[in-house]
């Protein structure tokens, strides 16, 4: 459990990630000197946990990779962000090992991606959040809201603020959780393994981040 953790802690750690997203976007010179933004992408499963396996045979691992590393590519092409994948191959990382990475590489934010099974009927995505309070919780929920506006340009997208995921129960920096389809949905599936829709995934989710990123920026220089 991670209540009983002492909340400035994660005070602290907000305002730590707040301070490098405000100086991240400082223009001239003093840009340089400042670190970039670091957004943890976490690829859901990975090695001997497929995932789920939905129609077609499709394995949920391998398009959590395959999304996870388009988004961290269009993250690594801005200078002012950089990204800490947390599995970059076909290989198991324990969940809280995942959580782990991301600290260690001193992420500010954390995305998990995931296309699990539903009924057959599922098919839209949906941008989890666990149910908190707090500065980090809040900053939880205004970043899968841009995330969810996004999406909701290209898929149907539901949002939930009850989810119960160890990756975000860990996570003490502001971390949402995306389903970005269900592969036990005959349309879905098909459509979460062409790569033109990948990436349209990867992008929606990619201009939430920004989007969110942005705002914090204007609320700090309030
Ligand atoms: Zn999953």
């Amino acid at each position: 459990m991670v209540w009983h953790r002492p909340q400035t802690a994660v005070r602290v750690a907000a305002t730590l990630g707040l301070w490098l997203v405000v100086g991240t976007f400082t223009t001239g010179a003093q840009a340089k000197e400042v670190r970039p933004v670091v957004i943890a992408v976490d690829p859901g499963h990975g090695g001997r946990d497929p995932g789920a396996i939905g129609r077609y045979g499709t394995r949920e691992k391998g398009i959590t990779l395959a999304i996870g590393k388009d988004l961290a590519a269009l993250i690594n092409a801005r200078k002012a962000m950089h990204v800490v994948l947390t599995r970059t191959g076909d290989y198991y990382v324990g969940l809280r090992q995942r959580v782990t990475i991301a600290r260690r590489a001193g992420a500010c934010l954390f995305v998990s991606i995931h296309a699990d099974a539903g009924k057959p009927s599922w098919n839209w995505a949906t941008v989890y959040t666990q149910k908190s309070h707090g500065a980090t919780g809040q900053a939880s929920d205004r970043l899968a809201d841009d995330i969810t506006r996004h999406l909701r340009l290209i898929e149907r997208t539901d949002r939930d603020r009850q989810a119960n995921f160890v990756v975000l129960r860990y996570s003490r920096i502001p971390a949402v959780l995306v389903e970005v389809g269900y592969v036990t949905n005959v349309l879905q599936a098909r459509q979460l393994l062409e790569k033109t829709n990948q990436r349209k995934i990867a992008g929606a989710i990619y201009r939430g981040i920004r989007n969110y990123l942005g705002r914090t920026r204007l609320a700090a220089r309030r």
